[in-house]
């Protein structure tokens, strides 16, 4: 059968399906074999209808009776069934579906599954699901797939269409034969069939390994070639100068901490190989990064290269600039700031001071990688608060260096390392485990609806104190379907409400840039008392006289962006307090988010997050840029070893990539994929 084939021409899909399938991304044969189940229904456990007891059932019989009628009251049609099968008789009841009589005539053979309970004193089987026992079930004694649905399609009528076409398919096997056999990986071709239709537990439990299996070896043998093509440039070498380190480190005001030297070692070492550097450092929110890059940023200036830092925004970069002038300042040695926005005279003169090598420590934004900007001899490229600096980034870089400048990703998203060594397997990882001394710890509370009033009379008192605060919304506007409160609706029930004699100001990410800056502008200035934010404020911004963020609707955030949220305060002398509000009550809500209240440690609370809610949730496409992933789990780590191994024995073969050029195609279009934000 032809993947390529249109679902509209299958038997029994017809137009109107076919609409809801594009909905899903289903257009082939081919995408709907690979829409897979998101769980299962184990109804594999035949049992005779004598040994039933309440609960989840599964098993043959014939209809002894069956009928419909309509309700008294309601527009409602009652369907009831008696089935027996020699051991027993059961009672089953159906709502609004009286042609399961036309469909299940007395006498006809049947396979029920669903759940037997009381239900007015009565024992029977509640709509459960049936069909006729021919011998090939789809939807009841089996293990039973579940889809994600979409309104209008379930998951019944997604195993009609998936179902018969499973006796008929071949596909095409994509991994490596030696792959294949040395991990006992089962066939493409069955696994995908064994997805569908589980033969039984263990079958299904292999097909989901080989197909995690599968997303993994391209996504880490993507990583591999990247680190390899990188490894192969010539890169500018920076010696370590060991009087150059200690000056650096004696014209701060404190001491490093231990894993702020590690870190900086292992940058270092980097940077005086012949290769370009590919390094990640993670670092919780005030671990002291910054000090770290700077450091290598003067290396490198020492040996007669420019270092460039880039942030995500301008606010940010303007913000650094001042701290980082000092510290460089200090030492004699010069910087620039070139941003998007700029007064034309000022970016001129940063142009200019780039060109001819005067600067020779750049802050910027994306405007560094425009192409305005040349270089006079770039070494350095430190990428501050950015989650993946892609192959294209790479590639304009290249164009404005004589050779690839060695590269410093920094990250606050304390992202565990078997996932980072998963997701950024090119990257070599340097982790700074430890906050600088005498760092308080900031209080925090998960605030109960009814204990609000007293919430803001603290904030109230903190303000007559002197302090500052953040209040943290996670929409924008009202919207009628998520319910969650808005920067723009707060703000108004603030300034009429608890806090009408106080100055308050609000942004968000719609606003103009230069509004948005003005704002953070005066806050900064100590001219506003309360601002109200969306999660725009959880990168990098430091302001130390705010001593409270209160953060409404908390279950919103994952507990890695609370975090950082809460690394909004406590960056002073004051002692600083984290408010978490939630009006939710689903399960398992308000346990997650009293994790904040024992730990201030960002590692634990991303391991904590992924246990209570999987990679996909926290690591997704849409909030950080990374891996959504389907099959695999991360957690997982045998197997994340065992793709490892078998990804890097494949790509360091030369021999491979002749053999496998599908292979390759797959890895290579990965490769460009895999780019910033
Ligand atoms: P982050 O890792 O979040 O970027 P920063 O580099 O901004 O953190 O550092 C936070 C603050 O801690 C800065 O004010 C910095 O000067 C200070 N700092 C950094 N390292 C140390 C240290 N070893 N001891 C004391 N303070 C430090
Ligand atoms: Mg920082």
């Amino acid at each position: 059968m032809n993947l390529d084939v249109r679902v509209e021409t299958l038997k029994g899909v017809g137009k109107a399906a076919s609409v809801k399938l594009e909905k899903l991304g289903i257009r082939t044969v081919g995408d709907l074999l690979h829409h897979f189940p998101r769980r299962y229904d184990d109804f594999s456990n035949i049992i005779p209808i004598r040994m039933m007891k309440p609960g989840m059932v599964t098993f043959r019989g014939e209809i002894v009776n069956i009928a419909s009628r309509r309700a008294r009251t309601r527009r409602l049609s009652i369907t009831e069934a008696v089935i027996s099968d020699g051991t027993g008789t059961v009672k089953a009841v159906w709502f609004n579906q009286p042609f399961l009589v036309k469909q299940h005539p007395v006498g006809s053979s049947v396979m029920i599954s669903g759940k037997l309970e009381f239900k007015n004193n009565d024992l029977a089987l509640q709509a459960p699901a049936i069909e006729s026992d021919s011998g090939v079930s789809k939807h009841t004694g089996r293990i039973v797939p579940i889809y994600p649905e979409t309104e209008g399609l379930t998951s019944k009528q997604l195993r009609n269409f998936i179902m018969p076409l499973l006796g008929l398919i071949k596909l095409e096997e994509n991994l490596p034969e030696e792959v294949k056999t040395k991990y006992k990986l089962m066939d493409r071709t069955k696994a995908v069939i064994e997805l569908h239709a589980p033969s039984s537990e263990a079958a299904l439990k292999r097909a989901r390994h080989r197909m995690a299996f599968e997303e993994l070896f391209f996504i880490i043998s993507a990583s591999l070639v990247i680190k390899k093509e990188i490894k192969s440039e010539e890169a500018p070498k920076i010696d370590f100068k060991v009087d150059v380190a200690q000056d650096f480190v004696k014209s701060l005001h404190f001491d490093l901490t231990n894993a702020q030297r590690q870190a900086a070692w292992q940058i270092l070492q980097d940077m005086s190989s012949e290769r370009p550097m590919n390094r990640l450092l993670e670092g919780d929110v005030g671990s002291g990064k910054t000090v770290v890059a700077l450091l290598a940023a003067v290396m490198a200036v020492r040996s007669g290269y420019q270092a460039a830092i880039m942030v995500p925004t301008d606010i940010l970069a303007r913000q650094h600039s001042k701290s980082i002038q000092n510290i460089l300042g200090n030492i004699g040695i010069q910087s620039a700031l070139l941003l998007g926005r700029q007064p034309a005279a000022e970016k001129n003169e940063a142009l200019k001071k780039i060109r001819d090598g005067s600067a020779q420590v750049v802050l910027g934004t994306h405007a560094l990688l425009t192409e305005a900007v040349e270089f006079n001899n770039l070494g350095l490229v430190v990428i501050d608060e950015q989650h993946r600096f892609g192959v294209e980034q790479r590639q304009k870089l290249k164009q404005k260096a004589s050779r690839l400048p060695h590269l410093l990703s920094m990250t606050a998203t304390p992202i565990p390392r078997s996932l980072a060594l998963t997701v950024y397997g090119d990257l070599d990882l340097s982790i700074i485990d430890e906050l600088p001394p005498n760092r308080q710890p900031i209080a925090t509370k998960v605030v109960k609806p009814t204990d609000r009033d007293v919430a803001y009379g603290f904030i109230d008192k903190q303000i007559t104190d002197g302090r500052q605060v953040f209040v943290v919304c996670p929409l924008i506007e009202d919207s009628d379907t998520l319910g969650a409160k808005s920067v723009t609706a707060e703000v108004e029930r603030l300034r009429k409400g608890p806090f009408r004699h106080r100055k308050i100001s609000v942004v968000h990410g719609k606003l103009k840039p230069a509004e948005r800056d003005d704002t953070m502008q005066q806050f900064v200035r100590g001219e506003i008392d309360i601002l109200v934010a969306t999660s725009v404020i959880e990168v990098g911004i430091d302001i130390p006289n705010a001593s409270v963020i209160l953060i409404e609707g908390a279950e919103r955030f994952g507990l890695a962006a609370l975090h950082q949220l809460r690394g909004r305060v406590g960056r002073g002398e004051h002692h600083s307090y984290c408010m978490i509000t939630s009006d939710s009550n689903a399960p398992g809500v308000m346990e997650r988010l009293q994790a904040l209240e024992r730990t201030q440690d960002g590692f634990r609370l991303a391991q904590i997050d992924l246990e209570l809610r999987g990679p996909g949730q926290i690591y997704g496409k849409r909030q950080h840029g990374l891996l959504e992933l389907e099959m695999a789990d991360l957690g997982d780590s045998r197997l994340v070893s065992q793709v490892r191994e078998a990804a890097s024995t494949f790509v360091s073969d030369g021999q491979n990539m002749l053999q496998y050029p599908q292979v390759v195609e797959r890895i290579n279009r990965l490769k460009t994929v895999t780019s910033l934000d």
